[in-house]
């Protein structure tokens, strides 16, 4: 894809949802992969062009695990190229031991460090002042959400694939996710095009302990460009539906959303999953 067709996907879909306003302070949550360093990319360009007066700010954290200042390296040098300033928050600061949570906890490893992430940039951005969280989700990712709940007779979380996903509570950002309609492939391309750095290598030390979702996530992947190989414009079309089709379950969901006995954060639950896994541990 073209580049000038890439960044014109990725400026409609902000002006779609109005994804970016005038004062806005957006925390965009780097991973060190192609994907977000494509959504940080995506919206200065955006922001550049239109000369809409907002913040960005990098938000990295760094689960102080073998590969991780390798990967804060890699983030450094993205938002250097940027020029945008970066908050990065080490789990070992917090009190956080992802090992020792593992041993301890029935979860996945990969449902932890989800629980983890999930809480911290949310929880962490809100407290700097940001209005909003931008993250790396793209088309393919929303893809696969799709057909796994949609195989899992999950019907009610087709409302929350769509670029803008709205806060329910006062303590909850809301989320944009600018990379909606450009997928994987696309991400790549437009970062080795620009000379982005980016960690190419599964930056995830478990995978080999046995997290499944990124291999699975990886599978799905594969099944979906197949699919695309006999059928031109597969992923589009199947995005541009569900864009649509999220509509339909707009009120379908309905979690309270209330705030955590113990932490205080939002939460559905009497008590949030961050503090049922690490409270043992802060
Ligand atoms: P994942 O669930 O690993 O696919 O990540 C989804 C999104 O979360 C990415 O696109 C990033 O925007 C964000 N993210 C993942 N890992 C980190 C991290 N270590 N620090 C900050 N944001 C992250
Ligand atoms: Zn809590």
């Amino acid at each position: 894809m073209k580049k000038k067709a890439y960044l014109c996907r990725i400026f409609n879909v902000i002006k779609k949802y109005n994804l970016v306003k005038t004062g806005d302070k957006i925390f965009i949550a780097l991973s060190g992969g192609k994907d977000s360093a494509a959504s940080l990319f995506g919206l200065k360009k955006f922001i550049e062009q239109t000369e809409i007066k907002a913040e960005l700010v990098g938000f990295h954290i760094n689960f102080c695990l073998q590969i991780s200042e390798k990967v804060e390296k890699i983030v450094k040098e993205q938002t250097k190229i940027a020029n945008i300033p970066l908050l990065v928050i080490k789990t070992k600061d917090l009190g956080i031991d992802l090992n020792k949570a593992r041993k301890s906890s029935w979860r996945p490893i990969c449902s932890i460090c989800g629980i983890l992430k999930r809480y911290l940039m949310n929880k962490i951005p809100r407290e700097k002042g940001a209005q909003k969280v931008a993250t790396g989700h793209h088309l393919d990712d929303f893809l696969v959400f799709f057909f796994k709940n949609l195989l899992g007779q999950n019907f009610a979380w087709i409302s929350k694939f769509k670029p803008y996903l709205e806060s329910n509570h006062p303590k909850q950002l809301p989320k944009i996710r600018p990379l909606f309609k450009v997928g994987s492939k696309e991400n790549k391309e437009f970062c080795k095009e620009n000379k982005i750095p980016f960690i190419e290598k599964d930056p995830c030390p478990h995978t080999f302990f046995g997290c499944k979702i990124d291999k699975d996530r990886k599978r799905w992947y594969r099944t979906i460009y197949e699919i695309e190989k006999n059928h031109k414009n597969f992923r589009h079309q199947m995005i541009n539906s569900i864009e649509k089709m999220s509509k339909f379950f707009k009120t379908a969901y309905k979690g309270e959303i209330k705030e955590c006995k113990i932490c205080g954060e939002p939460t559905n639950l009497e008590i949030c999953a961050f503090c049922k896994v690490f409270k043992k541990y802060v």
